[in-house]
């Protein structure tokens, strides 16, 4: 397969994935952006893009610094997206969305604690919230790297979710993950307060998940 290929082949799963994320109502009049390592760069969807105007040609390709190779404008979000993929060298794709129960919780600005064992399959005891800053800001980068520190996942505050992956698909899965335990912790708090997992029961957890407290495992 020529280099040229892959590349289109990338270009097609970021526009299924734009898609998926829209069947999914993740994804409300363009809020959510994508992007996957290609080779020594970056394809990220372009700002305002979403299945009804996204063609393979419309993606954007960055440099790991941010500066666009050829034509297009990449999503406002594109600092969070090249400082993700910067600084976690196992990742390769990274999908950030508004989706509804992800922002509720991250307006409350707290963790998603262990009321879910699943939570130990982001890589530790909570699924924290990156502290708030402005969207499309470097400091918004740098405070979504914070919170994802031996995770795959994290709220961002009164903004919405962000996830990586090895893979595209395994980025999209984290995502919907967590909308899920997002929507299932905002259930059983309307209902009570939830009985947390203790630390030793979700580093057991974490075990089985093979996390061992790295998040993204290597290869
Ligand atoms: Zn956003």
């Amino acid at each position: 397969m020529t280099m040229r290929d892959e590349e289109r082949q990338l270009r097609e799963k970021l526009l299924t994935a734009v898609k998926l994320l829209e069947d999914k109502g993740f994804n409300h009049a363009s809020t959510g952006n994508l992007s996957c390592r290609d080779g020594d760069e970056i394809l990220i969807t372009p700002t305002g893009g979403n299945s009804g105007n996204l063609t393979p040609g419309r993606i954007v390709r960055l440099t790991r610094g941010g500066k666009v190779v050829g034509e297009g404008i990449p999503s406002s979000e594109w600092h969070m997206h090249t400082a993700i993929l910067g600084a976690f060298p196992h990742a390769n794709a990274v999908v950030h969305t508004h989706a509804d129960a992800c922002v509720a919780l991250s307006c409350l600005r707290r963790p998603i604690p262990a009321f879910h064992y699943m939570v130990a399959g982001f890589g530790g005891v909570e699924i924290r919230c990156a502290r708030y800053a402005t969207f499309g800001t470097a400091d918004l980068a740098t405070s979504a790297v914070e919170a994802l520190q031996g995770r795959t996942a994290c709220l961002l505050a009164n903004h919405g979710m962000i996830a990586m992956g090895k893979s595209l698909d395994a980025a999209l899965a984290a995502t919907i993950k967590l909308e899920t335990l997002a929507r299932q912790y905002l259930l059983a708090l309307s209902a009570g307060e939830p009985v947390l997992i203790d630390e030793e029961e979700m580093s057991r957890v974490g075990a089985r998940y093979g996390n061992y407290g790295v998040g993204i495992l290597p290869g």
